[in-house]
């Protein structure tokens, strides 16, 4: 395969949760623009629909747009189980459904704790589990994991112990799986971006004491956009990254580095 082949997605299929905004719908687009049938999955059917449409608009093919909500592990299953009968395959899974809660150590109530570990750690298992379980009966597949630079670093000034333990534990996640299932033809990275230009990120603009503090501690001194995350997510899951499994690639301006 010619170099300039490599990021070519075509025939290939892509599953991305969270595709309804932000990460995951621009990672959606991308994955079209270089040639895969893209299926989103988010449980917000209002945004979904919108984001679809959006797609349909601007002549992308949607091969889906389905409500799941990760945390439910049968419906994932089951979820899973149809995609790869409708599709006969899923060659991509880009789990990029994920909250945050901004509450300190002390301040954080076990529901909170709970949702948030049960979004971002349980979620991404199960359908790592559902979608991988095919992936490696097919005998290939890459799945790319949203972690964050929470899970490498804690962030300053706000508080965010449930954020950054479930970031970290994607991390880990991604890694265990990654070695585990190396000899299958099944390849699992996670991208750990700093603070990207996102609704979850923008809509702290209007707390300049947060967002200045984050902007100057960014070597690079701006938020990532979107589509900067996204062509990330597309080397991980194309034939460029052939040989790349359980790293976490960090996207973040140098925020890392320092
Ligand atoms: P976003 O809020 O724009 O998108 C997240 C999507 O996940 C939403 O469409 C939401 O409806 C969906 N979602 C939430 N809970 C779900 C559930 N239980 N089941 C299915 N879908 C669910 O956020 P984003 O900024 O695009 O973030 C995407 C991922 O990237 C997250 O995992 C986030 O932690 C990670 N991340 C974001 C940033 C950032 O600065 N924006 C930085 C590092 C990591």
């Amino acid at each position: 395969m010619g170099y300039r082949d490599l990021l070519d997605m075509t025939d290939t299929v892509s599953v991305v949760t969270g595709g309804a905004s932000g990460i995951g719908l621009e990672t959606a687009r991308a994955l079209a623009a270089c040639g895969s049938t893209i299926i989103l999955l988010d449980q917000n059917e209002e945004s979904l629909a919108r984001a679809a449409s959006a797609l349909r608009a601007a002549g992308i093919a949607v091969g889906a747009a389905e409500r799941l909500d990760v945390t439910q592990s049968a419906a994932v299953t089951a979820m899973a189980d149809r995609l790869f009968e409708q599709f006969g395959a899923a060659d991509v899974l880009v789990n990029s459904a994920g909250i945050a809660r901004l509450n300190g150590g002390l301040e954080t109530p076990d529901d909170e704790w709970r949702l948030v570990m049960d979004v971002n750690v349980n979620g991404t298992f199960w359908c790592c589990r559902a979608f991988g379980r095919h992936m490696i009966a097919r005998g290939k597949g890459s799945i790319v994991n949203l972690g964050s630079m929470s899970g490498i670093i804690v962030n300053r000034p706000q508080t965010a112990p449930s954020y950054m333990a479930s970031k970290g534990a994607v991390h880990q996640l991604t890694k265990a799986l990654a070695a585990e299932w190396a000899k299958s033809g099944v390849r699992v990275n996670a991208l750990a971006p700093g603070y990207v230009g996102t609704d979850m990120t923008l809509k702290m603009r209007e707390r300049p004491e947060l967002f200045n503090v984050w902007l100057d501690m960014t070597p690079m001194g701006r938020c990532g956009e979107p589509s900067e995350i996204a062509a990330a997510a597309v080397f991980l899951a194309s034939a460029a990254s052939s040989y790349i499994t359980g790293s976490i690639l960090s996207i973040d301006g140098g925020y890392t580095a320092w």
